[in-house]
């Protein structure tokens, strides 16, 4: 048994101490798993919009100090009470919404919104006991989404935690823990192209390449990307999007371009943008009869969605998705596995590099627009 255990461990982790300003590598405490609760070692974590979004705390309530991070691979370190899923050594993914396996929404086989652990961005505390497991000489530094990697050891509850295969490579595998799984179940999950289909993708960022990801697997004929910036094209390539459509080279509806092209509308669209504009148009450019738009971008507060009711009538349907419809502990392991049977392809959307020690430069890449996924390696 490892000397750690029950234990505090001091650690090396990135401290976000104010919204905006660069992480700063701290040496932390990082308390004992209490129940239901399981200490990670996080080995490889990888920077999401998501992380950026609440760092800069723009129109959210703002909790800091905090320590970011959600998408990551790990080995368990030690267990608390009540825990019997997972011993020490199992590798993991923390995901930022969890599964209890106990409500409703965990009973149902529709739903993957589980009311005990389903994403929280205010809260900064582990649910037990209504504090925090990380310090700094005593003062508390809050979590986030319940995972907070980018931390050389994290205290996760057990129903945000999905077992893996341990010969999965973690500095792969780590993507899936959020936007590459989003992305991807979003078309496997609900849109469900038939083979052979027409598949619009709006926005090219990882969540929408994971789409086309998505597309490519399921045997989708044609995969159109639409976007506004003309320099995700090249990189889309890659991921199996045949046709191009930026809306600004066009005067008419982005909507109407793709109906001209594809006899009448696509028979699936996924939105990946976040602009409720692209939603209107992700909607009313499947085909009627049989086309579904499934949206994934995450809205403005204020957004409102207008479209005329005909279109329903018409026989287009609207879905939406959070985290791809995965169940994070049961499915994400078999997600695991597509990408082991060399199914799913993840080095295409690993861009970028860095250690621990550098945090902030996955920080600009992401900024600048010039990484898809960049990993951080926590062991320096
Ligand atoms: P990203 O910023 O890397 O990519 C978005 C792309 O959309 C960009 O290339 C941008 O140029 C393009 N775009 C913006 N407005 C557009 C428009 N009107 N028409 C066409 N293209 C447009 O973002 P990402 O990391 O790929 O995430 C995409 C979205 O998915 C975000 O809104 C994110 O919050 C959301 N998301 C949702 C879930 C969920 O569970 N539903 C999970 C993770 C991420
Ligand atoms: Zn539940």
């Amino acid at each position: 048994m490892s000397t750690t255990v029950g234990k505090v461990i001091r650690c090396k982790a990135a401290v976000a101490w104010e919204a905006g300003k660069p992480l700063v590598i701290e040496e932390v405490e990082v308390a004992p798993p209490q129940a239901m609760e399981v200490r990670v070692k996080i080995v490889v974590t990888a920077l999401c919009h998501t992380d950026v979004y609440f760092w800069e705390a723009k129109g959210q309530t703002p909790v800091f100090p905090r320590i970011f991070g959600h998408e990551a691979a790990g080995i368990v370190e030690s267990v608390g009470e009540g825990v019997t899923e997972l011993k020490p050594g199992d590798h993991v993914l923390p995901v930022f919404t969890g599964e209890c396996k106990e409500c409703r929404h965990c009973k149902s086989e529709e739903s993957n919104m589980c009311d005990l652990l389903r994403i929280n961005t205010d809260r900064g505390v582990m649910l037990n006991d209504g504090k925090s497991r990380f310090s700094i000489n005593g003062k508390p530094i809050y979590h986030f989404v319940g995972t907070s990697t980018f931390s050389q050891y994290s205290v996760i509850h057990v129903g945000c935690l999905a077992k893996i295969n341990p010969a999965a490579p973690m500095d792969k595998v780590c993507i899936l823990s959020c936007g590459v799984s989003t992305g991807l179940g979003a078309t496997l999950n609900v849109a469900k192209p038939p083979k052979g289909s027409t598949v619009a993708i709006f926005g090219l960022g990882a969540v929408g390449l994971s789409a086309a990801e998505g597309a490519r697997i399921a045997g989708a004929s044609r995969i159109i990307g639409v976007d506004l910036n003309p320099k995700r094209f090249d990189e889309a390539k890659k991921f199996g999007v045949t046709e191009f459509v930026n809306p600004k080279d066009h005067h008419k509806p982005v909507q109407e371009v793709l109906a001209e092209m594809t006899d009448g509308g696509v028979d699936r669209s996924i939105e990946c943008t976040g602009s409720v504009n692209a939603m209107i148009s992700a909607f009313e450019c499947v085909h009627d009869g049989w086309g579904v738009a499934v949206l994934v971008g995450v809205p403005n507060k204020d957004d409102a969605f207008k479209t005329h009711p005909m279109n329903f009538l018409n026989e287009k349907t609207l879905k939406g998705t959070f985290f791809g419809n995965y169940k994070p502990r049961t499915d994400l392991p078999n997600v695991v596995e597509m990408y082991m049977r060399k199914e799913l392809e993840l080095e295409k959307f690993i861009t970028h590099e860095v250690c621990l020690s550098e945090i902030n430069k996955a920080f600009d890449y992401m900024l600048k627009g010039e990484s898809l996924r960049c990993i951080i390696r926590m062991d320096r």
